[in-house]
């Protein structure tokens, strides 16, 4: 099978988007990511898959954290940023949530402690134990089938 067919099919799987970040000293890195879930409820666990091509990789290996940030559905130009898809610079704002950098305006902040990795082929998987959590009252970026997407131009599904 070609590798355009596996990533035409897993285009097909619609989801939110997330940018990582992770802190090492007074640096902090980002990475868009849509390879993120909710793995267990106690304790608190989540799941994200770093290519093992990204400079996240060791960042999260070194920092032992990282937090996850929803994007909501006007962020689409910092899922571009953290992706390498922008030719210019942009100017980012940080906050700190239980002394990690997170992403202002995200749907969702959530911090986590790196508990385990797994690597499984070319991924690493970095299982995270959640530290907090702050959640804003906003509407989510979608991604599927290579195109960012928002809910507001999803018919809605009539129920009986
Ligand atoms: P770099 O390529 O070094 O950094 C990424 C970009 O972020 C660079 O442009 C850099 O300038 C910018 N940046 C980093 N830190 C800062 C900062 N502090 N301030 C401002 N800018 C900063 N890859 C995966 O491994 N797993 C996934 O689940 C995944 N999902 C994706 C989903 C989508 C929708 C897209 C578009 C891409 C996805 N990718 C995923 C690919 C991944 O985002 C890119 O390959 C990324 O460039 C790899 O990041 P890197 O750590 O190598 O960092
Ligand atoms: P795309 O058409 O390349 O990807 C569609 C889907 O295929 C993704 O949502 C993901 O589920 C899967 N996929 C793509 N590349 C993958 C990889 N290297 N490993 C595992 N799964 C992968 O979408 P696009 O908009 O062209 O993506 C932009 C860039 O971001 C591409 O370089 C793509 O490889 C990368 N990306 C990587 C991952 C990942 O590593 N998990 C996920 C999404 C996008």
């Amino acid at each position: 099978m070609d590798d355009l067919t596996f990533r035409k099919a897993m285009g097909k799987f619609a989801s939110g988007v997330t940018v990582i970040t992770t802190d090492l000293e007074d640096d902090v890195h980002g990475m868009t990511a849509n390879a993120f879930m909710s793995l267990s409820l106690h304790p608190k666990l989540v799941v994200v898959s770093i290519d093992n091509r990204a400079h996240m990789l060791e960042k999260i290996r070194s920092s032992k954290k990282y937090a996850v940030n929803i994007l909501a559905e006007d962020q689409q130009i910092l899922s571009m940023n953290f992706a390498g898809q922008l030719k210019e610079n942009i100017d980012i704002s940080f906050a700190i949530l239980s002394g990690q950098s997170v992403l202002e305006g995200a749907v969702a902040q959530v911090t986590c402690e790196v508990v385990n990795e797994h690597v499984e082929g070319d991924h690493a998987l970095f299982i995270g134990k959640v530290t907090d959590i702050h959640i804003e009252d906003r509407e989510p970026l979608l991604f599927y089938n290579g195109k960012y997407r928002s809910l507001k131009e999803e018919k809605v599904v009539e129920t009986v």
